[in-house]
């Protein structure tokens, strides 16, 4: 058996390596366009801000030690130009020489990845002017930074890498602008969690231009760029990075004829094979199922790229597996805080036309007394049945187990009564005895039994006043942080004693500053034949989601 493989990195590389621990007699040759295999993609903007100070932490794998250990015939600076579906073969090109070869194949894995979109604007290739990929890439970025000193860099694009770029630039002192062209960063997030993202963003002093696009690069008279949006305003700096989003490589697969979809990312089936059975294609060229809607997706991220290579190694070994479906679980440093997130968010259920409900809560990462604890933001979309859709939280601490918690219960196809059941490790140093997940578990499952009706931040602006008592159940000195327009004050402490002033013509919309003294107050007044209603994340939620947004273009 000769298994060619095309990109030697996340996904080329894994199936490399699980294919000869299955197979010691299979000829496996691993065609690489790049100077490197096997590199730390994810490390590069790391590298970029000092944070990983030697360079070679981020090659993982030489050719010479993947020809060592899984007795692989690794080609580097080798692109595969072209494929005969009829002669099983592959035309293969040396990028430095340009001589050229074909190479045969059994079996033909893609793994080809994803290319930086690069916005088709005028200056796109000034001087100063990066995006991010490959290791040379990042040479060149730090070359610049080192030699030129920039003072102020824009990133265009709030996705990932851009807000990884935008951190580790400030790390190095260069004063950051991201450019948006949605009104958020971070698009797995929904809206009221990326506005914290927002808020911290500007504590840090990285400038945010959102609801804008890049229109045009132009060269400073005297030196420097200048940045002009779509808007008409523009932003003078030394650098730029584009880092907009990717583009899956799937030219060759779609000049051999291969089907593709969406974004033009090779089609698969659930062995991840490609309308041709004996050519795979995985990682970030490829199209795969989403495991929560079933339909096909495009999730370029490496977790599962690597686990495609393992599957689709185990189904060329003539294993009997089947690919289930991506997730899209991610995690993000931003400065102080982790952003986490899995499954779907609010406009993919809608796009999705999934039926679904949501909660929110603010959780210690530990218990409260114990010192250090820090709040953690928790929103969970979930289905009518209990089904966990998906997950985001945003938090200084604790926020990559609970993620990882909520991903494996998704997968699992646990509901959110089995989180209220989670037995999970506590000691006050870690947790709580009813943790962040048990707590999203107790309002998701509450709002389904009919023990809690809830109403989220985005319906406030359209209660009707005269239908609608909006009761603020926090203490008075608390409401310095600001209140709802026309809600009442009646700490909870005074709910039973002062009900005489709650209405009982009218719907009561409750809220606290987290959630948990209104829901109190929620079944208080339930219990008294009051309708009543609880805004999910309380005061807290919605003061930073309708609060400024921290966008400096205002
Ligand atoms: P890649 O790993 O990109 O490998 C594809 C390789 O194929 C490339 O080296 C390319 O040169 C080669 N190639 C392309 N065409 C040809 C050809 N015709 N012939 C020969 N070789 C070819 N994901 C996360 O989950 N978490 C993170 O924190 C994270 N951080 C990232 C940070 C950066 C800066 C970048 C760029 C990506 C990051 N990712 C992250 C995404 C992750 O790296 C990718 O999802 C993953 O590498 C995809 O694996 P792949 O095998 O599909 O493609």
């Amino acid at each position: 058996m000769k298994v060619a493989i095309v990109g030697g990195v996340a996904g080329g590389a894994s199936v490399a390596a699980r294919l000869r621990r299955l197979d010691e007699k299979a000829e496996i040759v691993l065609l690489e366009r790049g100077p490197h295999v096997s590199f730390a993609n994810c490390g590069l903007p790391y590298y970029i801000g000092g944070v990983i100070r030697d360079r070679n932490r981020l090659l993982l794998h030489t050719p010479g030690s993947l020809h060592a250990v899984f007795n692989l015939d690794v080609r580097v600076d080798s692109e595969a130009i072209q494929i005969d579906r009829s002669a099983k073969s592959v035309t293969v090109r040396n990028v430095n020489t340009g001589e050229q070869y074909q190479e045969s194949y059994d079996k033909l894995v893609l793994s080809p990845g994803a290319a930086p979109l690069v916005p088709p604007v005028p200056g796109r290739d000034l001087p100063g002017v990066f995006s991010l990929r490959s290791l040379p890439d990042t040479d060149a970025i730090k070359a610049f930074i080192d030699e030129r000193k920039p003072g102020r860099a824009v990133v265009i694009g709030g996705r990932f890498i851009g807000i990884e770029l935008a951190e580790n630039l400030h790390r190095t002192g260069i004063q950051v602008t991201i450019v948006e062209m949605m009104d958020q960063v971070l698009l797995p997030l929904d809206y009221e969690l990326a506005a914290m993202v927002h808020q911290h963003l500007q504590s840090r002093h990285v400038q945010l231009a959102l609801s804008d696009g890049l229109q045009a690069i132009e060269l400073r008279d005297g030196g420097g760029l200048k940045i002009v949006l779509q808007s008409g305003r523009s932003i003078d700096a030394e650098m730029a990075i584009l880092a907009v989003g990717v583009r899956p490589e799937s030219r060759l697969a779609q000049d051999a004829g291969l089907a593709l979809g969406i974004r033009g990312a090779i089609a698969t089936n659930e062995h991840l094979q490609t309308s041709d059975p004996d050519i795979y294609a995985i990682g970030d060229a490829a199209q795969v199922t989403h495991l929560v809607t079933g339909g096909p997706t495009h999730v370029p991220l490496a977790g599962p790229a690597n686990k495609q290579g393992r599957l689709v190694a185990d189904h060329i070994a003539g294993r009997a597996v089947r690919y289930r479906g991506v997730q899209g679980t991610s995690i993000v440093q931003v400065f102080d805080l982790a952003v986490a997130t899995t499954g779907l968010n609010r406009k993919q259920l809608e796009q999705a036309g999934m039926s679904y409900q949501s909660a929110i809560v603010h959780a210690a990462h530990h218990a409260g007394y114990y010192p250090g604890a820090s709040s953690m933001t928790i929103k969970l979309l979930f289905g009518p049945e209990g089904q966990i859709l998906g997950a985001q939280i945003v938090g200084a601490a604790g926020v990559d187990k609970r993620i990882d918690v909520l991903a494996t219960a998704l997968r699992a196809g646990l509901t959110v009564f089995d989180l209220e059941e989670l037995e999970l490790a506590y000691a006050p140093p870690y947790g709580s005895a009813r943790g962040p997940v048990n707590l999203i578990g107790f309002v998701a499952s509450n709002t389904l039994r009919g023990d809690l009706k809830v109403i989220t931040w985005d319906q406030v602006a359209a209660l009707d006043r005269s239908r609608d008592f909006i009761l603020d159940v926090r203490d008075p000195e608390e409401l310095v942080a600001g209140s709802i327009e026309g809600a009442v004050n009646i700490p909870l402490r005074q709910v039973r004693s002062r009900m005489g002033e709650i209405p009982k013509d009218r719907r009561i919309v409750v809220y606290c500053a987290v959630g948990q003294r209104a829901y109190y107050a929620c079944r208080i007044l339930a219990q008294h034949g009051y309708d009543v209603v609880d805004l999910t994340g309380g005061y807290t939620t919605y003061s930073q989601a309708v609060g400024p947004r921290s966008d400096s273009s205002g």
